[in-house]
C-alpha cells in the first residue's frame, strides 16, 4: 500500500501529464491551422506520449492499491507566434516537469518508498531526452530563421515522426 502523501503527489503528477498532453494537442491544432502539417504531426505524437505518461502513473497507482483521482485540467495557451515560440515554450514546460519528477523522487525517498523511486527512474531519463529534443529544435529553428525553404524541409522531416508506445506502458499492455 502506498502512503497517502505519495498517492496525492502521484495524482497531482497524473494531472500534470494530462495538462502536458493538452498543451501539445493545442500546439498541434495551432500548427494544423497554420498549414504546418509536419510540425502538427510532431506535436500530436507528443500529445500521445504525454497521455501514455499519465497512464503509466495511473497503472502504477492501481498496482500499489492506491486510488486514482482525476482532477480538472487547466486551460492551455492556444496560439504561438511561430515554431520557435512553441518549442521555446516546450523546453520551459519540460524543465518544469523535470522539477516535478525530481520532487516526486525526493518524496519517495523521504517516505522510504523504494518501489516508487525505482518506477521514477524511467521518468528521470525521459526528462533528459525531452529537454535535449526541445533544445535541439530551438537550435535548428534559430538557424532556419525566416528561410521558407528551410522551414519547409523542417516541416517535412517532422511529418515523418511516428508514435512508439513508451516502454513502461508497452510492458503493461
Ligand atoms: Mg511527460
Amino acid at each position: 500500500m502506498i502512503s497517502p502523501k505519495l498517492q496525492d503527489a502521484i495524482n497531482a503528477q497524473i494531472n500534470a501529464e494530462f495538462w502536458s498532453a493538452y498543451l501539445y494537442l493545442s500546439m498541434a491544432m495551432h500548427f494544423e491551422s497554420e498549414g504546418n502539417a509536419g510540425i502538427a504531426n510532431w506535436f500530436r505524437i507528443q500529445f500521445k506520449e504525454e497521455q501514455a505518461h499519465a497512464e503509466i502513473f495511473i497503472n502504477y497507482l492501481v498496482s500499489r492499491g492506491g486510488r486514482v483521482v482525476l482532477k480538472p485540467i487547466d486551460a492551455v495557451p492556444t496560439q504561438w507566434k511561430d515554431a520557435l515560440a512553441a518549442f521555446t515554450d516546450t523546453l520551459a514546460h519540460e524543465e518544469k516537469v523535470t522539477a516535478l519528477i525530481n520532487n516526486l523522487y525526493a518524496l519517495a525517498e523521504a517516505e522510504h518508498d523504494y518501489a516508487t523511486r525505482g518506477k521514477l527512474d524511467w521518468f528521470v531519463a525521459e526528462q533528459v531526452e525531452e529537454e535535449e529534443t526541445a533544445k535541439g529544435m530551438i537550435d535548428r529553428l534559430k538557424l532556419i530563421g525566416d528561410n521558407g525553404l528551410a522551414l519547409y524541409m523542417f516541416d517535412q522531416e517532422l511529418a515523418a515522426r511516428v508514435y512508439n508506445v513508451p516502454a513502461p506502458l508497452a510492458a503493461k499492455a
